[in-house]
């Protein structure tokens, strides 16, 4: 019988999720080693047969399913697998483990195993040796089945619904592939809520929780589950009172959907008047239409490596520049904010790009490091981009700067394809601007010299909180200590949002505490006008913006910056509610 179990972690991508576990290593099965009293013996034989005629089924329905040269290749090891449930020594051997050795199915089964692989193991020819991967296979899908802990019910609503991930990792490239194929959520054991693959997820709107260490020791494959990716828990087998709040859940996300609608078109603007920049941050078509639908000034912050992700080899310029043509045109005239490539040894494996390992790919060849190094591969995307230009307003970002030199660089290479692109013919446009990402403790404090090359700046928080506390955004470990709330973060923060204001260069936020309401009032009274996030949070920012009176909040700017604690910032923030 199944029964209930809650496995807490932390929520990475907010919305709720029912679907049937799938695991991304095998279940850990723990075998029940105490002897059969001798009224279980024959109930135990019928589990066995029950679970042996299960597994053929379900290798039935496999073989059904497949077409083609599948169907071909596949099918021959799934007939193998058939013929091997069938061999009568195989299950006669089992009947008899469990009737005169009183072992239990799952212990009957792994003692066979033993003996057939060892029996196998002794053969000299090669290839029969190799079968004993199939007796493996087989075996233990019927571990699987009689280990499976699900009721009838489960079993009926599982087969409607579709599968959550469970694994230790998941890579943002594999990540990409996800929804196409009925992934409805995500667990891992591992991350954190900063992690690319999170941003991914949030981006493609899949309920994501992370830290959850307990998952894979508890939870089996088939698992009814229902995650929340906002709170961090996950339900495994879900009473009826669970589905309950599921439903109401989605109730409520349409009520609160409406209720921001009225948000949609209204300008951005405090309750005093002052206009707040809001862009979208961008990876996914469907974020495109989310933030022209929710009414974004353009967009902040257009990730390009996950077009290099999702694929072996490196996108050629002519795909580059019809992926970035297509936002340039769905953003209808409003600015597109393209970064270029930010990617380093950890992210680039995927990509075609032969990387070393490095020890420490977070401050390794990455980013802007990265391309200075690959000026081809650099030249390209530039190039494309450039292209992209001649269909609407776009800005060229670069990230991980940490000096001026790199953007000097930078800026020779893109004027010269700019040239070259003018000198074969290319339409481009004749006015693009060229912007650092700031998330480098040395290149926000040395903004004052960088300020003076740049068109603009786009302040990254995920990766200035990482480096400036010295904490790995992608470590759960240090959950608590990765704190973009730290009075050095907001110090720095403060002085950068200043260095730009005086510089008159335009400085938006795009890190993930720009979705973040709780952090809206008090970025603003840092100073800070432009705010880039995930379009799904642009309506109840736009509505944390509406409650704020900008002229106090800027007011208590001296007075947060001396807070040492949550509990003090809150304090102060809460003398200019209005
Ligand atoms: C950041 O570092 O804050 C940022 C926006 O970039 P990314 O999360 O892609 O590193
Ligand atoms: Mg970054």
């Amino acid at each position: 019988m199944s029964s209930r179990f809650v496995i807490a972690g932390t929520g990475a991508a907010r919305g709720m999720a029912l679907g049937r576990a799938r695991l991304l290593r095998p279940s850990q099965i723990r075998l029940d080693e105490r002897p059969l009293a001798e009224n279980e013996v024959e109930p135990e034989v019928e589990r066995l047969r029950a679970a042996l005629l299960h597994a053929r089924e379900e290798l039935k329905v496999l073989r059904d399913k497949l077409h083609g040269a599948l169907a071909r290749e596949v099918g021959e090891f799934i007939d193998a697998h058939s013929l091997i449930l069938d061999d009568p020594e195989l299950t006669e051997g089992l009947y008899t483990l469990i009737r005169k050795g009183r072992y239990r199915a799952g212990v009957a089964l792994k003692m066979q195993r033993d003996r057939l692989a060892a029996a196998f193991d002794a053969i000299d020819d090669p290839y029969f040796r190799s079968r004993r991967e199939d007796i493996d296979h087989v075996i233990g899908r019927v571990q699987t089945v009689l280990h499976r802990d699900t009721t009838p019910a489960e079993r009926q609503i599982a087969s409607r619904v579709g599968t959550i991930l469970v694994g230790d990792a998941i890579a943002p490239a594999e990540v990409a592939h996800l929804t196409e194929h009925g992934v409805l959520g995500l667990v891992t054991t591992g991350g954190s809520p900063l992690s690319h693959s999170a941003i991914l997820a949030r981006s493609l709107r899949l309920p994501m929780v992370v830290g959850a260490r307990e998952a894979l020791e508890r939870i089996a494959d088939d698992d009814l589950l229902l995650i929340d990716g906002g709170s961090g828990e996950i339900v495994a087998h879900p009473t009826a009172q669970d589905l309950i709040r599921y439903r109401q859940f989605q109730r409520e996300l349409a009520r609160s959907f409406d209720q921001l609608a009225r948000f949609k078109h209204a300008p951005s603007l405090t309750a005093d008047g002052i206009h707040i920049h809001l862009f979208a941050n961008a990876e996914m078509p469907a974020d495109l239409a989310q933030a022209r639908a929710c009414g974004a000034e353009g967009v902040g912050l257009y990730r390009t490596e996950f077009l290099f992700l999702q694929r072996r080899e490196l996108p050629d310029e002519e795909e580059q520049f019809t992926a970035y043509r297509n936002v340039v045109l769905a953003m209808a005239g409003a600015p597109v904010t393209i970064r270029t490539l930010d990617l380093g040894a950890d992210k680039a494996d995927a990509t075609g790009l032969a990387l070393a390992a490095e020890p420490n790919p977070a401050l390794g060849v990455r980013g802007v490091r990265l391309a200075l190094r690959w000026p081809a591969v650099f030249a390209t995307q530039l190039r494309a981009i450039l292209r992209a230009s001649a269909f609407g307003p776009v800005r060229v970002l670069v990230p991980m700067v940490t000096n001026a030199g790199e953007i000097g660089e930078v800026r020779v290479l893109i004027e010269s394809c700019a040239r070259e692109l003018r000198s074969s013919g290319y339409e481009i446009a004749d006015h693009y601007e060229l912007g650092a990402m700031i998330e480098v403790p040395a290149a926000a404090i040395a903004l004052p010299t960088i300020i003076r090359h740049v068109d603009f700046i786009a302040i990254g928080t995920n990766d200035l909180t990482q480096y400036l506390l010295a904490v790995d955004r992608n470590n759960d470990a240090l959950g608590e200590l990765y704190d973009p709330l730290h009075p050095a973060v907001l110090k720095l923060l403060a002085q950068i949002i200043a260095t730009a204001t005086r510089a008159k260069k335009p400085v938006t936020l795009c890190g993930e505490m720009a979705a973040d309401t709780r952090c809206t009032p008090l970025l603003m009274a840092l100073g800070l006008t432009g705010f880039s996030m995930h379009p799904s949070s642009l309506l109840e920012v736009r509505q944390a913006i509406a409650a704020c009176d900008h002229a106090r909040l800027r007011k208590l700017a001296p007075r947060l910056l001396r807070a040492q604690t949550k509990a003090a910032l809150d304090r102060v923030l809460g003398d200019a509610k209005i």
